[in-house]
């Protein structure tokens, strides 16, 4: 998992160097609350797998614990 973080957030930099403009444009909107503590969390990388301020890990598509099975609605649902 850590090594597809990477790779994702290598791709996400390459995107963001032919239009940036458009890239930061995109993060509006991008804000979701941490389950375990509701810190807000800004999603800034290429990469779902979320660590917040609390230590809490979790998918940021479907908000499950990282750890725990995603939601048959996720894309890392296997
Ligand atoms: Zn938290
Ligand atoms: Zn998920």
């Amino acid at each position: 998992m850590e090594e597809e973080c990477k790779i994702q957030k290598e791709e996400l930099r390459q995107a963001n160097g032919r239009n940036a403009e458009s890239a930061s444009e995109s993060y509006v909107g991008q804000l979701k609350q941490c389950p375990n503590c509701s810190s807000r969390i800004k999603k800034n990388e290429g990469c779902d797998h979320m660590t917040c301020r609390c230590g809490h890990q979790f998918c940021w598509i479907c908000m499950n614990e990282w750890d725990k099975p995603h939601k048959s609605s996720c894309s890392f649902y296997v």
